[in-house]
């Protein structure tokens, strides 16, 4: 797709998955194709705090659900325990190799609290360490928690983590002298559209890869770095297979979708605090850990908010909002259905694996 090129929705023929419709310049035009490649990046836009870029508003999976493939795993949504938790700072990623190299966690007292959770401390799972931190947090009432590797050197702190050093000092952290303010954001999208291992989806002619893809290599706990693998292995397995699936291309005349001519069109102060809404509910009530009650009061939020989808309007802007919405409600309603705790999925109500947890948890449209 060319640069600054818009996808809005997927082509459908003869059910299969014949094209893409595009914004370009504020039009929209369809690109056909003889097969489709969806390659979106992640949903954390969702939440109120996030590592993602703020492309990542879950666009391919909203696409591929209103098209009718089925999606997976969408509970499993893995939040990095230790982003930067500045006033006006972007959740900057801090990352797990200073744990490694000896940093503790102290909660706002000073107190090294890790011990009390993990006999692994600082060098425990994702979850383990997110979930504690999200518990000290609540505890003290404060944002955040402190990462401190002030018994460490500065000179080799600022060879080994030039990046974080400086990043930190931009925001007047220096990490050599003060315990960085450190919170859990939402980092990783293991659950998606559901693929074989080689990119195809449910639906004919279309093919996903990379976080918008759910292939299951990651069960329901990616192990760090293991993105390499989208792209190392199945970037070249579903190029392959897709070029190899390719049928000719069509020339019938489609319907457009409906992005145009809109009731009643947000403006941008009405996209932005729908956007907001969303990242609130989503981290409240389908953030580190999850109730029945909190999902519940999420999905209620949402469906409040569901006017936004009945107006159908032609900015960038407005359907990533949809498409945020509508990723939302399926994330929510999965993490509702999976009355159980795996992984990154954590149900406070439900702190045990369950008889079957085992079991996927698909979606579909219609
Ligand atoms: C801060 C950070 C650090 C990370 N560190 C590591 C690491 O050390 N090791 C590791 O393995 N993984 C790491 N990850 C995870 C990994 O980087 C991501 O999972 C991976 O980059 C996702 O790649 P992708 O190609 O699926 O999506 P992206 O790289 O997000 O690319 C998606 C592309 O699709 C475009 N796009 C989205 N919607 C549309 C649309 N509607 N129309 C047209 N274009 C669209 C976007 O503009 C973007 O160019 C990290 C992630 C973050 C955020």
């Amino acid at each position: 797709m060319a640069a600054g090129v818009f996808s809005v929705d997927l082509c459908l023929e003869d059910g299969r998955c014949a094209g893409v419709w595009v914004l370009d310049r504020g039009r929209l035009h369809l690109v056909r194709a003889g097969s489709v490649i969806l390659a979106t990046g992640g949903i954390g836009q969702a939440y109120l705090r996030t590592t993602n870029p703020p492309v990542a508003t879950g666009d391919g999976v909203a696409m591929a659900y209103r098209a009718g493939a089925v999606l997976e795993d969408l509970e499993f949504v893995q939040f990095h325990p230790t982003a930067l938790a500045v006033k006006g700072a972007p959740a900057f990623l801090l990352s797990e190799a200073m744990r490694g190299e000896g940093a503790i966690l102290r909660n706002t007292a000073g107190e090294a609290f890790m011990e009390r959770y993990d006999a692994r401390r600082e060098l425990a799972p994702r979850d383990v360490v997110a979930r504690a931190i999200w518990q000290e947090m609540a505890a003290s009432g404060d944002g955040h928690v402190l990462l401190d590797v002030t018994a460490l050197p500065r000179r080799w702190l600022w060879e080994r983590f030039p990046l974080i050093a400086n990043t930190c000092r931009g925001y007047g952290v220096d990490i050599a002298v003060t315990p960085i303010p450190v919170a859990p954001a939402a980092h990783f999208m293991i659950g998606g559209i559901k693929t074989d291992v080689y990119g195809a989806t449910s639906l004919p002619g279309l093919y996903a890869v990379g976080e918008t893809a759910c292939t299951g290599v990651h069960g329901a706990n990616r192990l760090a770095s293991n993105s390499l693998l989208e792209g190392l292995v199945f970037g070249s397995r579903t190029g392959e297979a897709a070029a190899a699936g390719a049928r000719p291309v069509g020339r019938r005349l489609v319907a457009r979708p409906d992005t145009r001519g809109p009731r009643t069109v947000p403006d941008a102060t009405a996209l932005r605090a729908v956007r907001a809404t969303i990242r609130q509910l989503m981290w409240e009530g389908v953030g580190i850990e999850r109730t029945g009650s909190s999902i519940r009061r999420t999905l209620d939020g949402l469906a409040r908010e569901s006017w936004l989808n009945r107006a159908a309007f032609g900015s960038r802007e407005g359907i990533e909002a949809q498409n945020l919405l509508l990723v939302a409600t399926v994330v929510a309603g999965a993490a509702l259905a999976r009355r159980g705790s795996v992984g990154c999925h954590f149900r406070r109500d439900y702190p045990q694996k369950g008889p079957h947890w085992r079991r996927h948890i698909t979606v579909r449209s219609g």
